[in-house]
């Protein structure tokens, strides 16, 4: 299967490396156009300048871009140059709204979308042991599964076009609980003069442990924040997850507080560092 891909950010470039190693990527496409040209010649595959030229030259289409708007402006460019029958998959983080206007677009156009998001970071991308949550006909994820499985350890079909985003926004929660818990318990660790080292290890071989204190425990504790996952972008998911939860009449305070946190920490000027930087707020 032809395969091409939009998007070579921290996650779409371990993604890529996964999906030519098993021989399916045929095109790559960034707007940054050093990117592609960097990628295209590093895994002996076509640059394209344009969306829309990737997309006349595959059977499948990945995206893996930031937000919302960007993943729309995706879909409108290759729709004006895909062929029929070919099949869209976005593994971006957005709403469950946004996967379904993209689906109905492609669907015009004789193309299958599914909504397929990620979780398990970029070590999860560089390794192929990311969990995948699909939105879309269980045939079509069928005839992507052997594309979809160079990247993943996990796949697994939740229902409809949009129920991919909707569990997502359920791991964001988890998440932004997750990460004001380690932050906060390290901080106050830290605080007390203890060996954050040690401290990581055995907690994390205990009822405490858990992938984020695992991979960004010693980072933090030491200072550094690089990405990782941007912390714009979760303040983005969980914006999402606020509209959502308004929805369905829900209270979701972790998560409230946690947009709060971001939005201090990006007034500051660190969005683009990785999540792990809620650390500054609750260190002394
Ligand atoms: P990133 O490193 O910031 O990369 C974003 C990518 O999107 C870049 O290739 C960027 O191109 C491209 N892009 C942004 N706006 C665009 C537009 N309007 N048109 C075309 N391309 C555009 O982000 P990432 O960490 O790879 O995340 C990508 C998606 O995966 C996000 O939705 C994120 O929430 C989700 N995600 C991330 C993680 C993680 O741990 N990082 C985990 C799971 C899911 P340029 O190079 O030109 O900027």
């Amino acid at each position: 299967m032809k395969t091409g891909i939009i998007g070579l950010g921290a996650m779409g470039q371990g993604m890529a490396r996964r999906v030519a190693g098993a021989g399916f990527l045929t095109a790559v496409y960034n707007r940054t156009v050093s990117k592609t040209q960097d990628f295209a010649n590093e895994l002996s595959v076509n640059a394209c300048l344009k969306p829309e030229d990737l997309a006349a030259q595959v059977d499948l289409v990945l995206i893996c871009v930031s937000a919302d708007r960007d993943v729309l402006e995706m879909i409108a460019a290759i729709s004006k140059t895909i062929k029929p029958g070919s099949i869209v998959v976005d593994m971006s983080t957005v709403s469950s709204e946004t996967a379904i206007i993209a689906a109905t677009m492609l669907a015009e156009k004789q193309v299958a979308f599914l909504d397929a998001p990620v979780s398990g970071g970029v070590e999860g991308a560089k390794n192929g042991a990311l969990s995948m949550m699909v939105g879309g006909k269980a045939e079509i994820v069928e005839q992507v599964r052997p594309v979809l499985a160079t990247m993943t350890s996990r796949i697994t079909h939740m229902g409809e076009v949009g129920s991919g985003q909707a569990t997502k926004a359920v791991n964001q929660i988890m998440c932004a609980g997750i990460n004001q818990a380690v932050t906060e318990a390290l901080a106050f660790g830290q605080a007390q003069g203890l060996p954050m080292d040690k401290v990581i290890e055995v907690t994390s071989a205990g009822a405490a442990g858990n992938w984020f204190l695992d991979r960004r425990g010693k980072t933090m504790t030491n200072g550094t924040y690089a990405p990782g996952f941007k912390l714009a972008l979760h303040h983005k998911d969980l914006l999402i997850c606020q509209a959502m939860a308004e929805k369905l009449n829900l209270e979701i305070p972790v998560s409230e507080m946690t947009i709060a946190d971001y939005a201090k920490l990006m007034a500051e000027g660190y969005g683009d560092e990785d999540i792990s930087a809620l650390f500054r707020l609750k260190r002394l």
